[in-house]
């Protein structure tokens, strides 16, 4: 999978996908994860992307010129752009459901927005989808953009290891994971179930699915509405 990221702030991207998996999935070639400045595209000597807000107004709007151009410049590249996705407060609430469609995905641009927000034109005329991460603002959209990547590319074939499965993960199943332990069996008098120590794997996999039942019930029972 392919993911260009649109951003003002391109240098906030290398920690969090230079290191740990998603690292070491790019290195394999199993995931491509580019961010390019929005500024490159801007055409003034001031290199502006703001502009102030038609009708007055506080704070400044982010103008179409350089998105466009940088979108389309992305878009002579192949394999083609599946979806144009704009980070916003006003999008579609990011999922694990949501993640899992966009994981099917060949290639994807998220667009991060700042200050006040993007030209409406750009949401109207050039995003096939907004994503929300919730209901909150940031100041940016570089931390969304993170999250939204970071939960899809770890959906991606071939992504995680192994060791580092997803599938049983909270979420997957519609329901929050049960309850985990490592080593010593007991610590400070805290026993680990004694289940886990049996040995019979039908009767742990019983167990963690009724723990998993009991903990979404008690704790989200909105997710297991989902499945009745
Ligand atoms: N004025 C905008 C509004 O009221 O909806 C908020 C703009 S916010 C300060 C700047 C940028 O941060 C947005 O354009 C968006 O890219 C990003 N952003 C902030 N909160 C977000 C959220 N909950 N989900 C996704 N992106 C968000």
């Amino acid at each position: 999978m392919w993911i260009d990221l649109l951003t003002l702030f391109p240098e906030m991207f290398s920690g969090v996908f230079g290191d740990s998996i998603l690292k070491r999935a790019q290195d394999n070639g199993v995931l491509r994860i580019e961010a390019t400045n929005i500024r490159d595209f801007a055409q003034d000597k001031h290199r502006s992307v703001d502009d102030k807000p038609y009708g007055g107004g506080v704070g400044m709007v982010m103008m179409c010129q350089p998105v466009f151009d940088a979108v389309e410049s992305l878009q002579q590249q192949k394999p083609q752009v599946d979806e144009i996705i704009l980070l916003t407060p006003q999008g579609q609430k990011f999922d694990q459901q949501l993640a899992k469609q966009l994981a099917q995905k060949q290639r994807l641009i998220l667009i991060a927005g700042h200050y006040e927000g993007f030209d409406e034109r750009i949401r109207s005329n050039l995003a096939t989808m907004e994503i929300s991460i919730g209901d909150y603002v940031l100041t940016g959209g570089e931390i969304p953009a993170m999250i939204v990547v970071d939960t899809i590319a770890r959906l991606v074939p071939g992504v995680l290891g192994s060791a580092e499965s997803h599938l049983e993960e909270s979420f997957s199943e519609n329901l929050l994971e049960y309850p985990q332990y490592t080593r010593p069996a007991e610590f400070r008098g805290m026993q680990v179930p004694e289940v886990l120590t049996s040995g019979n794997h039908e009767r742990i996999r019983k167990w963690r699915l009724d723990q998993a039942r009991q903990r979404t019930r008690q704790r989200r029972p909105d997710l297991l509405n989902e499945t009745d």
